[in-house]
């Protein structure tokens, strides 16, 4: 068909045409509940925020972009392209940050800066996967691992996480290796349960990586976010996974700033360099004054950085956890990461709805809080059994918000709001007429 020309939205060659090149694409749900939140004036634990009130880090990170930014009106190189792979001397900074942290033998050829994790993960599967491939996701996963999985024509195989204790049976990650499988993506500390992968759990992983010819995507951007007294462990340090293993991280977690959008990956020279072909020209490089910026923090903090970090989120997760426990919740304390993900079924049946999509919907109206519906964390039937009784809760808010949050959670009188039918239809419920 021919491309119109200026057609009214109301034109129906218009909405053929773009029917035709639509692939199908949706947003996400954490967008859409984001958005709902924000016109019903909800407190938002919908989304991935992640506030550190100002520790030396955050505070560094500003006035060290903010500079360079000021400096880019004479030094024209802070605020110009920089080569893909990102600035050396951060580069550098980063190896040594990840063998002190992680015990990663990395140089700086091992290291590529990135437009956020999620550039990342765009990269490496850009660079290494195809239409049809499969790739393994533990779940509940990260639904954008997904989207971004899907909107590539990637198929997904999961292995399920039991929300008893969000362990799984060995035997199902080895059984859901097919002969299409190329890579697992693995999350640990997980979003959206919390979980943190324990050494066993990995070693197994490893193992079948290994046995599978499989590589491992890691997306540790909350390593940095553990309360449960464990250390980081990141699979790459693992024996013979440091060359089949791109670990992914963020520097928007670590300094608190997600909007500068800037992560990393670490992963064998040859990976990297890969994945920096993308990079260059998916999006030329990550921003360069961002970059400046963390090169600073990075030459201060040395090889212990970010040590208030488990402090500041395990005091926001307690002020979520004490007020979902003083309201009867069913949920488990999560031991990383920042999110805890709620079983209400009870409240499904307080409230007389069948998905915790409509108890999310009622939330937003009484008592005034956004949270995601989980079904998108899951995929097969699990969508369903599961994911449909299931709600994620952010905790990464500034203490004030979560307070006044904690507060309307345990005054809830757990009775239906009045929701408009364009609301339901927002989130995809239509009402029998
Ligand atoms: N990975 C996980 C597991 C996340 O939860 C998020 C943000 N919610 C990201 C990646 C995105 O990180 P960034 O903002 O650095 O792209």
């Amino acid at each position: 068909m021919e491309i119109p020309e200026l057609y009214t939205s109301s034109d129906e060659r218009l909405t053929k045409w773009l029917e035709e090149l639509d692939r199908g694409l949706q947003h996400s749900e954490i967008r859409l509940y984001t958005d709902l939140c924000s016109e019903l004036g909800a407190v938002n634990l919908a989304q991935g925020l992640f506030h550190v009130e100002a520790t030396p880090e955050k505070k560094l990170f500003i006035k060290k972009y903010r500079q360079a930014l000021r400096c880019g009106l004479r030094v024209s190189r802070l605020v110009t392209y920089v080569g893909y792979q990102g600035l050396l001397k951060l580069r550098k900074l980063i190896k040594d940050l990840e063998y002190a942290r992680n015990g990663l033998p990395a140089t700086e050829k091992n290291v590529i800066v990135t437009v956020g994790a999620l550039g990342a993960l765009h990269c490496a599967l850009e660079a290494f996967l195809r239409r049809d491939d499969e790739v393994i996701l533990f779940q509940p996963f990260y639904s954008f691992h997904k989207d971004q999985l899907l909107a590539k024509d990637i198929n997904i195989r999961a292995v399920t996480l039991h929300p008893r204790d969000w362990s799984f049976e060995f035997k199902d990650l080895e059984e859901a290796v097919g002969p299409r499988t190329k890579a697992i993506i693995l999350n640990s500390p997980a979003n959206p349960s919390g979980k943190v992968f324990t050494r066993n759990e990995l070693e197994y992983i490893a193992h079948v990586c290994k046995k599978k010819n499989l590589i491992a995507i890691s997306d540790e951007v909350y390593e940095y976010m553990i309360y449960n007294g464990e250390r980081h462990i990141s699979i790459a340090s693992m024996p013979g996974m440091w060359s089949r293993t791109i670990k992914i991280s963020s520097f928007g977690k670590m300094l608190g700033c997600t909007g500068v959008r800037l992560g990393y990956a670490v992963a064998h020279e040859a990976l990297i360099e890969k994945m920096g072909c993308y990079n260059e020209f998916g999006v030329a490089c990550a921003p360069a004054p961002a970059q400046w910026g963390a090169l600073k923090v990075l030459e201060k903090v040395g090889a212990e950085p970010f040590q208030e970090h488990a402090t500041i989120f395990r005091k926001k997760r307690d002020i979520l956890c004490d007020a979902l426990q003083a309201a009867r919740w069913k949920f488990s304390k999560p031991d990383g990461a920042g999110y805890i993900l709620a079983d209400v079924s009870e409240l499904m049946e307080e409230l007389g709805v069948s998905t915790s999509k409509e108890v999310a919907v009622h939330m937003m109206h009484s008592p005034g809080i956004g949270t995601v519906p989980a079904h998108d964390c899951y995929c097969g039937d699990e969508r369903d059994e599961t994911g449909k009784r299931q709600l994620r809760l952010c905790f990464g808010m500034p203490d004030k918000e979560l307070h006044k949050a904690a507060n309307l959670l345990v005054h809830w009188d757990r009775k239906p709001s009045q929701v408009s039918a364009s609301t339901w239809a927002r989130v995809g419920i239509a009402l029998s007429p």
